[in-house]
């Protein structure tokens, strides 16, 4: 067994804390830089693992390395993905409490790859019983469906998750995988029929035009050519079809294996192809409104969506307003016509993508009754600036603010407990706590969201720019709120005035608010949730109930909903015991050996390590349990070697003495001796000649 010293000087140090004292984050990064370049791509901070992306396949987790990490202490052996996993399902078997694995990190940085490793690692160590095996079976193929509709590829990422997911493996109380549970968040359905260049609409599309039989193509309409659809062609991607026709093999047996009929696959697909059809209706402008010009694309969209030609039409081209208890109809213009028809695909795609996760949960129930035990994981986007940030951006950055606090106070709260179940004192830790920004963006009648929602409801006429005057009004004053009005001079001319700037944790970002109004109501007329609640289709009909038209209220607005979702998720994480995983890209072109010293520091700085480094580092950093501790270094000392006589503590605070440590250095508590600076540690190890 390789053993955690005798690795850490391989390349660098394992665990950062173990840097000099005076170590700033150059050196941080110096040490991460050093081992990736000897293909060593785990770094630990304490507990929290660090992977930096290699982009390339690394022999690092076949059945051998499960065998190194399996029931070993993770401290004890290299920093690795298995290591943290097997740390936390030990603690699930054995002291039946729930975990969960955090991984952020931004875009292509290595969390969904992760996340396969930590299924994996839990498939290979649990036990092989046929109920078992099925499960797990469930567990491994629902990425492969999930990720074909839910993932793209981006200039990023060639496989980009475009939905935050956190799932939870439950357990019987061997600890063996009996079922699972998915809740995803946020679907980017605007790819749907949007897609910048260089980048894919989902991977489905594609997989199913590659990948299905002539027979289904024919029963579908489709053509095996994405250039023939909007929908697909305006990232000008040249992509293997090969590629996609193996992925549909993999998706479509997922499918079987996850227990979908015939006939309800065949409905899944009927959607998808609806939705590249309704994207190639054109329109025409006649008189004040807009005329269908493509009348065999809407045939085609009509059948596949279970309804007639002339409802769909009449839906495309009216818009119906139910204004105290009339209905008013009157005609769309061109453009209101293009509008409704991408709202329609939008919509249809991601209640179609909500039916999925629902269907996979479905799924993976188990019936088993007794109490489970969660192991919950954790993969959603990391912090985004782009060149133009919006609506979308101010979700997701405020999604990673929701995280960076929760992190925050769970890892100083589990320093806090270990102190104390060690009887040692507690040393007060400076740190900046970012509530104050969750607060400006989620606070009751106060905050962003808030402004937002108001705007969305007031009567008259709202609009972007009248969001953007209330938040000057009402945030003026607030320290993380930037705004053309409010900036001095110097800050005036990097800001245009339809912009705000928001301090972030991470750093600051430009949100433009143009759409914020938009996106937030996320609304569709009601025509056309009336003609596909009527559809043909179960799948269509269900995910469109007609019930919907009768609702008086006001459904939630996106950002409304997704501040309540997330606040869900904290209350579900906060339940667990964590641990993190913060993933980093090394370079931008997907290369791998290319470490960039620039883009990493970003990352560093916003994922917050050196924060965290520095949390771990204010107290003592070191700690080990008495035996390990003293099986490792009672050779420094005569009274230790070869055994001493006396309880374990006693040795080690023998030793210590005999090695001439101040009291004020280390502490020894009840399982544990803590050292505080890693020098210390460093001048025992120089004497063990390991440097
Ligand atoms: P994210 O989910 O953070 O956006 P992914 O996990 O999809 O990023 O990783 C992007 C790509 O990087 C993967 O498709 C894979 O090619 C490569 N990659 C990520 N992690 C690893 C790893 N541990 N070993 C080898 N390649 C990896
Ligand atoms: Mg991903």
């Amino acid at each position: 067994m390789e053993n955690y010293l005798e690795s850490r000087d391989t390349i660098g140090v394992n665990d950062a804390v173990l840097l000099n004292d005076t170590s700033n984050r150059a050196d941080f990064i110096e040490n991460l830089k050093k081992r990736f370049k000897g293909d060593i791509i785990y770094t630990y901070i304490g507990p929290v693992l660090i992977s930096v992306n290699p982009y390339k396949d690394l022999p690092i987790y076949g059945a051998d390395y499960v065998k190194k990490y399996h029931n070993v202490n993770f401290i004890e052996v290299a920093p690795h993905v298995f290591g943290l996993t097997d740390n936390a399902y030990r603690q699930l078997k054995e002291e039946k409490r729930d975990q969960c694995i955090l991984i952020a990190g931004e875009s292509g940085s290595g969390k969904t790859e992760a996340s396969k490793k930590i299924l994996q690692y839990i498939a290979s160590v649990s036990k092989n019983f046929p109920t078992v095996e099925s499960t797990k079976d469930k567990l491994l193929k629902s990425n492969p469906l999930l990720e074909a509709f839910g993932n793209a590829q981006t200039n990023r990422n060639d496989n980009s998750s475009r939905f935050g997911k956190y799932m939870d493996i439950e357990f019987d109380f061997r600890g063996n995988p009996i079922g699972g549970h998915i809740l995803k968040y946020l679907l980017e359905k605007s790819r749907v029929v949007v897609q910048s260049t260089g980048e894919r609409n989902f991977h489905v599309f594609y997989q199913l035009l590659a990948g299905c039989d002539d027979s289904v193509l024919e029963k579908l309409q489709l053509s095996r050519s994405p250039s023939d659809y909007h929908y697909l062609k305006q990232g000008n991607v040249k992509s293997s079809s090969s590629e996609d026709a193996k992925q549909f093999e993999i998706v479509s047996s997922a499918m079987d294996t996850l227990g979908f009929e015939s006939k309800e696959k065949h409905e899944v697909l009927q959607i998808v192809a609806a939705v590249l059809h309704v994207g190639n209706v054109q329109f025409k402008q006649d008189g004040n409104h807009a005329k269908v010009t493509t009348h065999d694309v809407i045939a085609s969209a009509s059948k596949l969506l279970g309804c007639t030609v002339e409802k769909l039409t009449k839906a495309f081209t009216f818009k119906t307003i139910e204004a105290r208890g009339d209905f008013v109809t009157s005609p769309l213009s061109h453009e209101q016509s293009l509008y409704a028809r991408d709202a329609l695909a939008k919509a249809i795609y991601e209640r179609l993508f909500s039916w999925l996760v629902g269907r996979l949960n479905d799924s993976l129930k188990s019936n088993y009754e007794d109490r489970k035990t969660l192991m919950g994981i954790l993969d959603i986007y990391g912090f985004e600036i782009f060149e133009a940030n919006s609506f979308e951006q101010f979700c997701i950055n405020y999604c990673n603010e929701k995280l960076q606090q929760l992190f925050i106070e769970l890892t100083l709260k589990s320093e806090q407990e270990e102190y104390r179940r060690e009887g040692i004192e507690w040393e007060h830790i400076e740190y900046f706590n970012n509530k104050v920004i969750c607060d400006l963006i989620e606070e009751k009648h106060k905050g962003i969201i808030s402004i937002l929602d108001e705007e969305c409801l007031r009567p008259g006429e709202p609009s972007d720019f009248s969001f953007l005057e209330k938040m000057d009004k009402s945030l003026s004053t607030h320290p993380h709120y930037i705004s053309h009005k409010k900036a001095t001079n110097a800050v005036r001319k990097s800001l245009t005035r339809d912009e705000f700037r928001l301090d972030h944790y991470a750093g600051t970002v430009t949100y433009k608010v143009h759409g914020f109004l938009d996106k937030n109501n996320d609304l569709l007329f009601r025509d056309l949730k009336e003609t596909i609640g009527q559809s043909t289709n179960n799948i269509l009909q269900s995910i469109f109930p007609l019930s919907e038209l009768q609702r008086k209220k006001r459904p939630d607005t996106a950002a409304t909903q997704f501040k309540q979702s997330l606040n869900q998720l904290m209350d579900i994480l906060m339940s667990k015991e964590p641990s993190y995983i913060r993933c980093i890209k090394p370079n931008e072109f997907k290369k791998s050996a290319v470490f960039e010293l620039e883009i990493v520091d970003h990352q560093v700085k916003y994922l917050g390590l050196m924060e965290n480094l520095r949390v771990r580092r204010a107290g003592f950093a070191y700690r080990r349990t008495y035996d390990t501790f003293l099986e490792r270094y009672k050779s420094l000392c005569p009274k230790t070697w070869p055994k001493f006589q006396g309880t374990d503590r006693d040795g080690v605070y023998v030793l210590m003495k005999h090695l001439g440590y101040n009291q004020d250095h280390f502490r020894m508590g009840k399982s544990k001796i803590f050292i505080r600076h890693a020098q210390t540690l460093f001048a025992i190890e120089d004497r063990f000649q390991l440097r």
